[in-house]
């Protein structure tokens, strides 16, 4: 079970949204605007947010960068009535883990936000759920804490930060752009990055997954990729 934030203005979809996760056996909580948003998200921790872009009062992207400062490891997917690629691109530029465009079943929805729990490896991710529980990979994103298979991993800030990130898209190019902005997010790290920081601190992790089936695979132009290679 985790505890889920439902953003949305429409309110047959917002119930219909609750009363579907509920029966999945998710705690819900609503908000018909950004502004209420903000201020549960301040209030109380959640697992995770499903968040329409087109709100009252505060809009959607504006929720999304505020949460992302304080949450980098927050589950989002995002909502859009837009099928416009710069509002997905805006979207996943400002810390969306995935979107969906309206109209959607709810069915798919069920199953993307699913995918992103477990990916976040929360409560929610039991072991009898199918799909990637086998991964080697555990993290904690409140602790902030990683384990391969039994082992703790010793990891700096930025390093779990990538690392989250790059464990949230697994098979999805997660680019330089994204990383260097969800650091910009890290506390305690304000020394000034030199331009190849970024492969410095790609180097480092893939040193600390040697011997793990996991391989950081650099896409060149575009950015990296966490692999997973077939046992
Ligand atoms: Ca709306």
């Amino acid at each position: 079970m985790a505890h889920l934030l439902i953003v949305e203005d429409d309110e047959l979809l917002r119930d219909g949204l609750s009363a579907q996760l509920m029966q999945a056996g998710h705690r819900i909580s609503t908000a018909e605007d950004g502004q209420v948003a903000l201020d549960l998200l301040q209030a109380e921790p959640f697992d995770g947010v499903v968040l329409d872009l087109g709100l009252p009062r505060v809009d959607g992207l504006t929720v999304l960068r505020t949460l992302r400062q304080r949450l980098p490891a927050l589950p989002v997917l995002v909502l859009t009535a837009r099928d416009g690629v710069e509002d997905r691109v805006a979207g996943l530029n400002a810390g969306a883990d995935d979107y969906l465009t309206k109209p959607f079943s709810l069915d798919e929805l069920q199953a993307r936000l699913q995918a992103l729990l477990r990916r976040a490896n929360l409560p929610s991710a039991s072991a009898s759920d199918p799909g990637d529980g086998n991964h080697p990979l555990r993290l904690d994103a409140h602790l902030q804490r990683a384990w391969l298979g039994q082992e703790a991993i010793d990891l700096t800030p930025r390093e779990w930060t990538l690392l989250d990130l790059l464990v949230r898209h697994t098979g999805r190019v997660v680019s330089r752009d994204e990383v260097l902005s969800a650091w910009q997010a890290v506390p305690g790290e304000t020394g000034a990055l030199a331009s190849n920081a970024l492969e410095v601190y790609v180097h480092r992790l893939r040193r600390k997954l040697t011997g793990s089936p996991l391989n950081i695979r650099n896409i060149r132009g575009l950015g990296y990729l966490l692999e997973m290679s077939p046992e």
